[in-house]
């Protein structure tokens, strides 16, 4: 018999001994070290990425709260740089948040029929505001099909991917945004023609605050939680996300969800 508490197997069975039995307690820890030890790197993690802001703001406060610098222009400045690190954590605090969220209702997505077209079409519209003209962004949808699933989930899911195509594609860069349905399975993808990844990384991105270039990630706003929002929101909705990409050429995410998710019409 075995039976599982934060983690930890506890397996209970009878061993031959002698010309008896005897009852064996044992108890597997390996998981729940794995655990600790994952919550220890994400508490240092959280601790890092907001140590970093905070001390700049304080450094500028200090800098500010000093009456010789009552320049008017490096008070601008200070208070310009000072609003981008408040930003930058309030972006985090939202992201570690949706996080948390998804993490309580793992396995109680609430079931809609998620107008995934219309969806697209919104995010379209969001994608050419925020890349403000900077890249060709075409939109394609190719099947009506809607999905069995929770929306607001999965517009985060789909944002985030579409935010990193924006986020990682230099100026001029292409990105298409396509809805189809491949061997009877609804799929999602956001294809760019951005900076790439080195192939080392690629099984690794989803994990919390993994990124390939940190500074980068960070100077386009970025808080290393993005794809890892993506799998859980995937995972919870038995859908897998497929990456594949080539340094200096672009990046392909798309997300493949299971006929059981797929709600087709007549013209699905
Ligand atoms: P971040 O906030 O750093 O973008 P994500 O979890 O969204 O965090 O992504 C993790 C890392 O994966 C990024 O830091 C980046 O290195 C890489 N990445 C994600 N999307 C792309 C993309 N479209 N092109 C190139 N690299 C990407």
């Amino acid at each position: 018999k075995q039976s599982r508490h934060q983690g930890l197997t506890l397996s209970l069975q009878f061993v031959p001994y002698g010309n008896k039995q005897k009852l064996l307690l044992t108890r597997d820890v390996t998981r729940f070290e794995r655990i600790q030890a994952m919550r220890r790197d994400f508490v240092a993690n959280v601790s890092h990425e907001l140590r970093t802001p905070l001390t700049v703001i304080g450094g500028f406060l200090e800098t500010l709260s000093d009456e010789s610098h009552s320049d008017p222009e490096t008070r601008k400045w200070a208070l310009m740089l000072m609003t981008d690190q408040t930003m930058r954590m309030q972006h985090l605090v939202e992201d570690l948040l949706a996080l948390s969220q998804l993490e309580d209702t793992e396995n109680l997505v609430r079931q809609e029929n998620v107008d995934v077209p219309e969806m697209l079409r919104q995010l379209y519209d969001e994608a050419q505001s925020l890349s403000a003209g900077r890249h060709r962004i075409k939109l394609g949808i190719d099947a009506a099909a809607k999905l069995l699933g929770n929306t607001a989930e999965l517009r985060s899911a789909f944002s985030n991917l579409i935010s990193n195509a924006i986020r990682y594609t230099t100026c001029g860069g292409d990105i298409t945004l396509n809805w189809t349905v491949r061997d009877g399975q609804g799929v999602f993808s956001v294809q760019d023609s951005g900076i790439g990844i080195e192939p080392e990384h690629i099984p690794r991105l989803t994990e919390r605050f993994y990124r390939v270039d940190r500074g980068r990630s960070r100077e386009t706003g970025g808080t290393g939680l993005g794809l890892a929002i993506v799998k859980h929101v995937l995972t919870c909705h038995q859908a897998r996300l497929e990456i594949s990409s080539e340094p200096g050429k672009g990046s392909c995410f798309s997300a493949w969800f299971p006929p059981a998710r797929l709600i087709v019409g007549k013209d699905g």
